[in-house]
């Protein structure tokens, strides 16, 4: 995802390498080159004035630390800065004090979602939790099976509307919320410990869709609200992150398609922008393509 970034980075770096001491303008040509790597990778241009302003400030600033010479020494900002837009720490779930821990996905049509909760429940499984996979996406003919599909495979119970009054290419019938409410009751009856609510996305951002995924979380009242977006979405990225904070006020974000080949500049803007941790990664179809999102792994992975 980010070997074109990784590779201008590494450029950059390398005219540094053997200065005994970086001059103003040694530091101004580095970050000009850093800013053009970034934008070139789609990152947000807010993210990278904060990211770039943050590096001069401290590299002009720093001090020649004994072991790190000057072009070591800014390399190590640029990954403690990288880091920092990445969201710093890494967050785990919060899980419920009592009752089953409620988690929520929502994003738009096409991001992964229903892949991601079959992914998720897998890992929970995996930790000893009993999750169950509650459909609430409605909105796609086939979002229900395909729910299904994907719960069978992480070996996780689905609860979905009735079936049978459905045809493949038909709408689901029934209310999301209602569904949503009702998954939650059976989750607390059979003692599930983690309840996963799929919610329809569209293809753009929509209102309607919008306040369905608002009353869904009004109605259940998850522990987490998790965004799922697509990291080969580009500079769209900040404007459908900022319609889901506004619209569901998201706890977390999951990168998707993080296996990809595009220029991955979303993965490096959501969370500056929305100021929401990035908890987990999908790089991939299978069940096991799944990673718990460490900001510092990412930032060393760009920089290496
Ligand atoms: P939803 O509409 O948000 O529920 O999205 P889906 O889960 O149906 O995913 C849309 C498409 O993206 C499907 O074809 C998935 O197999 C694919 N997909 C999901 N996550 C990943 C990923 O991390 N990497 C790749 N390469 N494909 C993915």
């Amino acid at each position: 995802m980010f070997a074109n970034l990784s590779d201008r980075l590494t450029e950059t770096f390398r005219n540094l390498r053997g200065k005994g001491r970086l001059t103003e303008a040694d530091i101004d040509g580095t970050i000009r080159e850093i800013r053009r790597a970034l934008l070139d990778a789609d990152v947000a241009v807010p993210v990278v004035r904060t990211f770039t302003s943050n590096i001069r400030e401290r590299a002009l600033g720093a001090e020649v630390s004994g072991a790190l010479n000057p072009g070591q020494q800014v390399v190590k900002i640029v990954n403690e800065e990288l880091v920092a837009i990445l969201g710093g720490e890494a967050r785990t779930l919060r899980f419920a004090k009592t009752g089953p821990t409620v988690i929520m996905l929502a994003g738009l049509q096409g991001a992964g979602k229903t892949t991601l909760a079959g992914k998720l429940a897998h890992h929970l499984k995996q930790q000893g939790h009993t999750p169950l996979l509650v459909a609430a996406d409605l909105q796609r003919p086939n979002a229900v099976t395909q729910l299904r599909v994907v719960g069978e495979r992480a070996g996780v119970p689905v609860f979905a509307p009735e079936p049978g009054v459905t045809r493949e290419d038909e709408r689901p019938r029934g209310n999301p919320v209602k569904v949503a409410k009702k998954g939650l009751k059976e989750a607390e009856q059979r003692q599930h410990s983690v309840v996963i609510v799929d919610t329809a996305g569209r293809l753009g951002i929509d209102q309607e869709l919008m306040s369905q995924a608002a009353d869904i979380r009004k109605a259940v009242e998850p522990d987490e609200v998790l965004f799922v977006i697509d990291a080969m979405i580009g500079q769209d990225a900040v404007t459908t992150a900022t319609a889901f904070q506004q619209g569901v006020d998201f706890t977390g974000v999951v990168l998707t398609k993080l296996d990809g080949d595009a220029r991955g500049g979303a993965a490096l803007s959501v969370a500056e922008v929305t100021g929401r941790p990035i908890m987990f990664a999908s790089t991939g179809e299978k069940l096991e393509d799944f990673e718990v999102f460490h900001p510092d792994r990412m930032a060393s992975r760009i920089l290496d």
